[in-house]
């Protein structure tokens, strides 16, 4: 087969790549129905995390179990399964209080962009559902794999509650599908930051009551008069740069809840700063296991659309113009047809 190489900075190589096969006895091998490009698959595209070796890609995967090894009980070969970008036995301490993407036996997932992927894990990182589903859902059932998965702790991370008035920093495709998490967790107010029309457009079809375009000391500034001078309750930070935790932190009201699930690159902070801020910082990379039953319910029911976040759709073959829109903010987020 063939699959998604990283070489070097905007070098991405779609090539052969030998088919998995099931490794351990607890394995699967799904033949994928759509995969596709992570915003924090940019931080390695643009040289800013760098790589020792030529790296496969991709880590947000849903399609067909082919074969599974001889100790997998729950997961069955014709069974439509969605996972997260992270492996997890989903039985382990860690794993039982909701924190799946630390399970002691965790991998990462990063071989994602291809026809075929091999899933460690098989019971524990994998949720089935029950009836193949429709063809048209597919993209927002791909959605729960990560990004959405990734908002939705974000909401929850941030102590997001009925009434709740919350700000989003950032618009990528984390951002607005948190925009949207917010929402299905009831939140009043939902200020999305953004200064790209067709993403606040997206923001606003997804529950953002105010758009709010300003950066900075003007953006906290725009923050502030929208909840009444104090900050919001809940800030939820999906970006991950030093600018974007500041602004987080300085947008939340003191007792306040800052969700943060954009891997951070080059963030320090003030320990004083923060001492004052007075506010609560929950994040990491997103239990998304935790929180894919859920999620692929409110799909499977129509009551939510995530798949709205892909703007692109292209043949895995061409899986290096995907990161090239995304490079260029051309798109979104891309979908990879296998
Ligand atoms: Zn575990």
């Amino acid at each position: 087969m063939q699959g998604t190489m990283l070489y070097g900075p905007r070098d991405i190589r779609f090539e052969d790549r030998p088919e998995p096969t099931i490794t351990k006895s607890t394995d699967a091998i799904i033949r994928l129905s759509a995969t596709c490009i992570c915003g924090s698959d940019l931080w390695p595209y643009r040289g800013i995390q760098p790589i020792a070796q030529p790296t496969p890609m991709g880590h947000e995967y849903c399609g067909i179990v082919e074969d599974v090894g001889r100790e997998v009980k729950n997961i069955k070969p014709g069974q439509f399964v969605v996972g997260s970008f992270a492996t997890s036995d989903n039985s382990c301490v860690i794993c039982k209080d909701g924190y799946q993407s630390s399970c002691v036996h965790r991998e990462f997932m990063s071989t994602a962009q291809a026809p075929l992927l091999r899933v460690p894990l098989a019971d524990g990182t994998l949720v089935a559902t029950s009836d193949l589903p429709p063809k048209e859902l597919i993209p927002s059932l791909l959605a729960t794999s990560d990004v959405l998965g990734t908002g939705w702790f974000a909401a929850y991370a941030a102590n997001v509650k009925p009434g709740s008035k919350v700000a989003v920093v950032g618009d990528g495709a984390v951002g607005l599908l948190a925009v949207l998490s917010a929402k299905q967790m009831g939140a009043e107010r939902i200020i999305a930051m953004s200064r790209h029309a067709s993403r606040q457009k997206l923001a606003r079809e997804f529950g953002a009551t105010d758009i709010v375009t300003e950066r900075g000391d003007e953006g906290v500034a725009r923050i502030r008069e929208l909840t009444n001078g104090i900050g919001a309750d809940s800030v939820l930070e999906c970006v991950g740069t030093q600018e974007s935790m500041i602004q987080a932190i300085n947008s939340t009201r003191p007792g306040g809840y800052i969700g943060y699930v954009g891997v951070p690159h080059d963030v320090s902070l003030d320990g004083e700063k923060l001492f004052f801020a007075h506010v609560h910082l929950h994040g990491g990379p997103a239990p998304v296991r935790r929180y894919l039953p859920k999620l692929i319910e409110l799909v499977l029911d129509g009551k939510i659309n995530p798949g709205k976040v892909f703007d692109l759709t292209l043949p895995v073959a061409q899986v290096a113009e995907g990161y090239r829109a995304m490079d260029e903010r051309r798109a979104i987020k891309t979908l990879l047809r296998p």
